[in-house]
């Protein structure tokens, strides 16, 4: 693997390192391609701001950093601008624009929220265990309509959702998910921190429709610590996956142009 596009920063201020800390581990380990993945800053215009993101005022600073690098390691690893962002019907074309205007060069779709996460009464986070099948639902139908809009690189952990209610109300879920990405053509990301972390995804019942449906799969460290800039330990494990299911894995995946 030379390749990763999922990397946050102390920007997001969950995660921790430096931009270049992350650039140098992966140019040790072989990445010859590199996107930072921030999670997208959004100015919801009532003064709420999520933790998780980037403040408003610190995005200036982000994009200079990358920038910076692009230039400093240009010749020995391509370094791509980009953000994670949730697919808010409403506010996404909003929220698209303003990438456009950051000169974002591409966007992963992280649906940790499934709608605006500022809303007396948003919905929990999507990596809470739940067993509402209604909430489940509306989560696939984000992630589709998400998906196809075209601006999206790809869907990082598709699989994020927690549910432990029906099963097979997770694998219709799963199923509409994996079709989508085949008719997309955007692929759907095995994420590395869930298998670092030992989370609730990677979900073996949403890998074992993926590939019964065939739909594009990729691979990303979701790099929160300078170390995991290249997780050999997850990689091995995540090409076990993909041979045990007999997973479409495409490799790197193409980059979505905002327009
Ligand atoms: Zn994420
Ligand atoms: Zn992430």
């Amino acid at each position: 693997m030379d390749f990763n596009y999922h990397t946050h920063t102390y920007h997001c201020h969950h995660a921790s390192g430096t931009p270049e800390e992350y650039v140098k581990r992966a140019l040790e380990n072989g990445i010859t391609e590199m996107g930072f993945s921030d999670h997208f800053p959004f100015d919801f215009g009532d003064g709420y701001h999520n933790s998780a993101r980037i403040p408003i005022g610190e995005v200036s600073t982000y994009l200079e950093e990358v920038h910076y690098l692009k230039e400093k390691y240009a010749g020995r690893i391509k370094i791509r601008l980009g953000f994670e962002m949730e697919y808010y019907t409403e506010l996404f074309p909003e929220m698209k624009q303003k990438a456009i205007e950051y000169g974002a060069e591409y966007l992963l779709l992280g649906e940790h929220y499934c709608a605006p996460e500022n809303a007396p009464d948003a919905r929990p986070h999507c990596s809470l265990k739940t067993d509402d099948g209604e909430f489940l639902s509306f989560y696939a139908d984000r992630v589709i309509e998400g998906m196809r809009t075209g601006a999206f690189t790809y869907v990082a952990h598709p699989d994020v959702f927690n549910f432990v209610g029906d099963g097979a109300l997770f694998a219709e879920a799963a199923e509409r998910i994996s079709r989508a990405s085949v008719e997309t053509g955007i692929p759907l990301e095995i994420n590395f921190l869930g298998i670092r972390d030992s989370r609730n995804y990677p979900n073996p019942l949403f890998w074992r429709i993926a590939s019964r449906v065939g739909a594009p799969v990729t691979f990303g460290f979701d790099a929160h610590t300078v170390d995991s800039a290249y997780d050999g330990a997850s990689l091995t494990i995540a090409k076990q996956m993909v041979e045990n299911l007999g997973l479409n894995y495409i490799g790197k995946p193409v980059l979505r142009k905002l327009s």
